[in-house]
């Protein structure tokens, strides 16, 4: 079960880690491309962190584990795969994002 105080230290974690990311222009640790900071908070390509181990996101500690900035539309693809696994389907059609990718 999660606490309030274990909530309160992840939005903490979580924002620190953007005010990091942003400032030294961070791009997505899983495609590489760059984080749109200004997109809408629920649009596929703004900011979200994720959890280099996925498995840490489950159970009575889910909200602990080292945290990195992605695409909320890679860090759902990803969902709990490691990285690695992930990464290493990233050849197939389906998970290589093109329009996705157009920031214009
Ligand atoms: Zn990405």
């Amino acid at each position: 079960m999660t606490t309030e105080r274990t909530h309160r230290r992840y939005r903490e974690a979580k924002a620190r880690l953007f005010a990091r990311a942003r400032a030294t222009g961070a791009a997505c640790h899983l495609c590489g491309k760059p984080i749109d900071w200004d997109a809408d908070p629920n649009s596929n390509l703004a900011p979200s962190a994720d959890h280099l181990d996925a498995v840490a996101t489950s159970g009575p500690n889910g909200l602990h584990g080292k945290l990195q900035v992605a695409h909320r539309i890679c860090n759902s693809r990803r969902g709990k795969k490691t990285v690695e696994e992930y990464l290493a389907g990233q050849t197939s059609s389906e998970a290589t994002p093109t329009l996705v990718w157009d920031f214009r």
